[in-house]
């Protein structure tokens, strides 16, 4: 099977997990975390970083340090991971999805910014929502597939409207806009260092913020709210989010790798790109002229997405859909909240993300594409 996503361990992987083992640091404290935390902040230009057991967990504490309390609303993209809407949730919460934008797959800002128009008023630097009178807290942008949301004219509707931004940039790792780093633009941002993203920990996220207080709130969330270090007081109620040493010590050889994964992603953009240049009808993701995307997984645009990743899996080529619509899962379809489906649908139903890992061979690009356009009886 050619996989779709998969980890690339080429580097000092195997060293610096044996160092952990032979030193006894395996656990939530040792020099691999702060190491790890040092070498994303460096990377992306964020003042500090912090370390977590999941991107779920860094979203889940972003969003309550973005003040999210229960009742409030947090408005989403109606097409994103899971993760986002849940950690809304666990807040006591509840996602108002917005539809998103049928090049780019980003949050629809026009339309974010028509909804928040019509169906808002600001009193007291809150805004709240008119239909149910519930306070709107903060704006979720997620950057889909390693692209971005144009988070300048994102920052401008939010300030307008007394919302909080914080970014799942999740995807994003490598991803940049007008030479800033994804997840740097909002008060805080997230990433995700589960398996199949660009840099892997088994399983991770990170926090990312220029502001030292709500770093300091994270460190101290995330690891149980101990408020001294030998006593067992602790000030609050905190969670057990920490990334252990021995996920930060793949984290770090990983971050090593990272630039040579983003030029062979880059690589793996082109080849696709340019055996489809001449297909009107395969849509390719639009990328705004200043963004420079980690090209994390590629993805076309299709007639009916079903069917080729039907025919593509016949041919041991792994191919995924786009997700399924926040609006149409049990958990979220009950909220009252969204407000336009028509792209949203449209992308869970034609959108196919192909084979995109970094170590991936150009000829098995070339391969897969060949069988993309064969399966499309597009092939000259
Ligand atoms: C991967 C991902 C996450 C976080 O997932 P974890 O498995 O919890 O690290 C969140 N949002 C998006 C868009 C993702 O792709």
């Amino acid at each position: 099977m050619i996989p779709l996503s998969v980890p690339h361990l080429a580097g000092n992987e195997w060293t610096y997990l044996k160092d952990c083992l032979d030193t006894g640091w395996v656990s939530s404290v040792g020099s691999y975390v702060d190491r790890f935390e040092q070498a994303v902040a460096n990377y992306t230009g964020a003042a500090y970083a912090v370390a977590t057991s999941s991107g779920t967990a860094a979203l889940h504490i972003a969003l309550l340090l973005a003040g999210v309390r229960p009742n409030d609303l947090v408005l989403l993209p109606d097409i994103t991971f899971v993760a986002p809407a849940n950690a809304v949730r666990y807040l006591g919460a509840d996602p108002l999805l917005i539809d998103v934008e049928a090049g780019s797959f980003q949050l629809d800002l026009s339309l974010l910014e028509s909804f928040l128009d019509r169906e808002t008023y600001l009193k007291e630097g809150v805004c709240y929502h008119v239909p149910t009178e519930r306070p709107i807290r903060a704006v979720l942008p997620v950057h889909v597939l390693g692209n971005l949301t144009d988070m300048n004219r994102l920052l401008t509707i939010a300030q307008a409207h007394g919302i909080q931004v914080v970014e799942d940039a999740s995807e994003a790792l490598g991803s940049w806009l007008g030479g800033q780093h994804a997840g740097t633009f909002g008060r805080l941002g997230c990433l995700s260092f589960n398996g199949n993203k660009i840099i892997t920990t088994g399983g991770g996220g990170m926090l990312l913020t220029n502001d030292a207080d709500l770093a300091r709130r994270a460190k101290h969330l995330t690891t149980q709210a101990k408020a001294s270090a030998d006593d067992y007081y602790h000030d609050e109620v905190g969670y057990n989010y920490r990334l252990v040493n021995v996920l930060a010590a793949l984290g770090v050889a990983q971050m090593e790798q990272l630039p040579n994964f983003i030029q062979q992603k880059k690589t793996i953009t082109r080849l696709y790109d340019a055996a489809f240049a001449s297909q009107a009808t395969l849509f390719r993701q639009t990328v705004a002229e200043d963004v420079a995307p980690n090209g994390w997984l590629y993805a076309v645009r299709v007639p009916a997405a079903r069917e080729l990743i039907a025919t593509l899996r016949q041919q041991a080529i792994e191919a995924r859909p786009l997700w399924v619509p926040m609006h149409t899962l049990p958990a979220f379809r009950s909220g009252p909240f969204v407000t336009e489906r028509a792209v949203s649908n449209l992308l869970h139903q034609t959108v196919v993300c192909l084979p995109s890992s970094s170590g991936t061979p150009p000829d098995v690009i070339r391969y897969v594409a060949d069988c993309v356009l064969a399966a499309l009886t597009l092939r000259s």
